[in-house]
């Protein structure tokens, strides 16, 4: 039984670190509507740097990002291309097309990667019924496709694929710097291919809030006046800017720490008979896991794992997902993993 809750089940659940807090409350601030707050204007000067791109717009949140990038790459009934297990679509879809007009192509990928054929497949519709194609849009890591990683050999030949017909690349790049760190390059060896990129300052960097959705200058200039038609315009944000500034320049190295931890809990998690490890499951922060042969569902182990402090998350009904992140200690994981062959000794006592 373990004395304190260890909280598995998302990444998104970080709060601010002390230095974040203490960065918001001496922010300079000004107002943005106007271009005028240094924080926020220093923000995305680093952000652009860090992402390998000219210009970087600051957005509320990672969904209101990825709909300003779509409203100002298509025009109204084009055809975006996307996978269905992307975020993108399944978690976003009705507002990108409520917002730009344009309509989803879904492609069929394999495990979660991006298929080239299919996607030039996508492309070369074009019959007089068909749309034209506005955008690409890619994922890395992939959410649902168990946090793998789309390699830079593909991300290049999707993006050579798009340039040659004209087609601009959006990623959605929320964890972009887990990405980047797993496979040990800087982050714009990733973002080299695409035309624009968001990623969350939120989430596995510990802001309160905030994304970025970066790109060309003349790009950004159109994203800033979308924002502002889609009500994403701020006044005095820089004091959330400031922790913003904070998660990217201390909190992107440390991920190793996260995908470390996440890898322990995986290699200790395979060795427990009745546990099947995924994929690629744990190159990032994230470690799924199968128990089907356990003979209890998902749902019930959760629930019993709960009983001893330790939260995880459904990911379908034999699988589990557990997040690492910058509050979850070594320690942590090591109890997660007595906890649950506790709950397994617990389950053969039953039988
Ligand atoms: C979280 C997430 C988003 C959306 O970001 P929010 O800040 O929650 O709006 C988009 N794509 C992926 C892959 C995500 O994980």
């Amino acid at each position: 039984m373990i004395s304190r809750k260890i909280d598995l089940r998302t990444d998104c659940i970080n709060t601010p670190t002390e230095e974040m807090r203490e960065a918001m409350r001496n922010a300079q601030i000004g107002n943005d509507d106007l271009q005028e707050d240094p924080t926020i204007n220093r923000l995305e000067k680093l952000a652009a740097k860090k992402i390998g791109k000219e210009s970087a717009l600051f957005c509320l949140n990672g969904t209101m990002a990825n709909i300003i990038a779509v409203f100002t790459h298509c025009q109204k009934g084009a055809k975006i291309i996307l996978e269905k297990e992307f975020h993108m679509y399944f978690a976003e879809i009705k507002g990108i097309c409520l917002t730009s007009g344009v309509l989803p192509s879904l492609i069929k990928s394999d495990d979660g990667i991006p298929n080239l054929q299919n996607i030039e497949k996508a492309i070369k519709e074009t019959d007089i019924c068909y749309a034209n194609t506005g955008l690409i849009c890619l994922e890395n890591p992939l959410y649902r496709a168990e946090g793998r990683i789309v390699s830079t050999k593909i991300m290049g030949e999707i993006g050579k694929l798009a340039h040659q017909n004209n087609i601009p690349v959006h990623l959605d790049g929320a964890r972009i710097f887990n990405a980047a760190v797993a496979l040990n390059v800087h982050p714009s060896v990733l973002t080299k291919d695409v035309d624009s990129v968001m990623f969350c300052l939120a989430k596995n960097l510990a802001a309160p809030a905030g994304a970025i959705l970066a790109g060309s200058k003349k790009f950004i200039k159109n994203a800033r006046k979308n924002r502002k038609i889609l009500g994403g315009q701020m006044r005095q944000m820089g004091i959330i800017a400031a922790a913003g500034i904070v998660a990217l320049e201390k909190m992107v190295d440390r991920l190793r720490e996260d995908h470390e931890n996440a890898r322990i809990l995986g290699e200790e998690l395979n060795n427990i008979k009745g546990i099947k490890i995924g994929l690629d499951a744990t190159k990032i922060n994230k470690v799924y896991f199968d128990i089907e042969s356990l003979g209890i569902s998902a749902c019930d182990f959760l629930e019993k794992l709960a009983e001893s402090g330790v939260l995880g998350s459904l990911f379908s009904p034999t699988k589990i997902r557990f997040s690492t992140r910058y509050e979850i200690s070594r320690e942590d994981i090591y109890d997660t993993v007595s906890a649950i062959k506790n709950v397994i000794k617990g389950l053969r006592r039953r039988e």
